[in-house]
């Protein structure tokens, strides 16, 4: 088994966000990828600029990162028979290795725009490298710049950043010297680029510490919301169902779902869902389940508090607002009423006019 650890460099429309292709937001004009064996000893390495066909002239800010113009790319071979060579020369099952989620999604989506067909799993796992870097070194949740961690780990910065050979051979570099890489390296990620299209083909992965579930597109959120797949919470561990302490409520913001549960074997344990978004204005699901810490239990539940308070606080509003509404109603329907009772006031004294005038004549006495 080999790994991949790749980088890319793309562009993107030098006409701003209106005048760009929405299948190809980000064209991709330079591939680069170290090839490393189980070992992680580097076998061989990938090379190659691409001609673009999409955006022709460079965006000013892609300008200001990349160490090429459009001059440089006039006599490369374009993105399909690149991508071929490239997909090609991975060989047969390989691993992918990226410094962030992007360039794997990139590559999928520059792929599809050309349609060229690939042979990448269902679901795609990769190595996210930035990802294991903060699991183990630092808090888990941030995410560094290449270029920091190749300083914190001393590794000599011959190379210019931001040029994709130079990018994916750093990334190689951290991944060889990480001390104690081996047991991250089984937390893979999961692709999103293709997600599950039906019910059957929604999965969940089991990993060491928590289990993670990928869902198909739904509408949007209440749909999502409905669905037992999405709602259902066994046990990371044993696969029990789970004794439910607080069910699904939401977060602030409205994209994440938190739960608390019981397991009889593995005592507390956490769910998490987090809404993403999909093509359009479809919604994904990824749910986490993950054993819960004494900290876990409290913050769970101060986080269910704030949310009912929040829950009270739009009810009391709307409370408030219908009936300053009512209010406004009957207040309307007052001056209405007086309004009437004063046309019809106006409507008598006028109709009695005419006979109250001739009356005192004395005339026939
Ligand atoms: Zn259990």
């Amino acid at each position: 088994m080999n790994y991949i650890v790749f980088d890319l460099e793309w562009n993107q429309s030098p006409g701003g966000h209106v005048r760009e292709n929405p299948k190809i937001p980000f064209e991709i004009l330079e591939i680069g990828a170290v090839k490393l064996n189980g070992r992680r000893k580097v076998v061989d390495q990938f090379h190659e600029t691409i001609k673009p066909l999409v955006y022709t002239r460079m965006n000013r800010y892609t300008q200001k990162v990349v160490h090429m113009d459009m001059r440089d790319l006039k006599n490369s071979r374009t993105f399909t028979p690149v991508a071929k060579s490239f997909l090609k020369w991975c060989g047969k099952n390989p691993v992918f290795v990226t410094w962030g989620p992007s360039d794997l999604f990139e590559l999928q989506r520059n792929l599809e725009y050309y349609h060229i067909e690939h042979r990448f799993p269902k679901p795609f796992l990769y190595v996210d490298l930035q990802k294991l870097y903060s699991l183990g070194y630092l808090d888990g949740k941030k995410r560094p710049a290449l270029h920091e961690v190749v300083e914190a780990m001393n590794i000599p910065q011959d190379r210019p950043f931001h040029a994709a050979f130079d990018d994916a051979w750093y990334t190689a570099q951290i991944m060889r010297q990480m001390e104690g890489i081996k047991p991250l390296l089984s937390y893979k990620s999961v692709d999103y680029y293709h997600l599950p299209e039906k019910k059957e083909e929604e999965f969940t992965l089991n990993f060491k510490t928590y289990s993670k579930f990928v869902s198909m597109l739904y509408p949007d959120k209440e749909a999502a919301m409905q669905e037992a797949s999405v709602t259902d919470l066994k046990c990371n561990r044993c696969g029990r169902p789970l004794e439910v302490k607080i069910d699904w409520f939401s977060g602030t913001g409205g994209s994440m779902y938190y739960a608390l549960c019981e397991c009889p074997k593995h005592g507390p344990v956490k769910g998490k869902i987090r809404l993403r978004k999909g093509p359009g204005e479809e919604v994904f699901v990824v749910k986490t389940i993950k054993a819960a810490t004494e900290q876990d239990v409290a913050d769970i539940e101060e986080r269910q508090q704030s949310a009912q308070e929040r829950r009270h606080k739009r009810a009391e509003k709307e409370r408030a607002r219908r009936k300053a509404r009512k209010a406004a109603l009957a207040a309307e329907n007052k001056q209405k009423a007086k309004a009437r009772i004063t046309q019809q006031k106006a409507k008598r004294s006028r109709s009695k006019k005419p006979d109250s005038a001739p009356k005192g004549n004395k005339k026939g006495e």
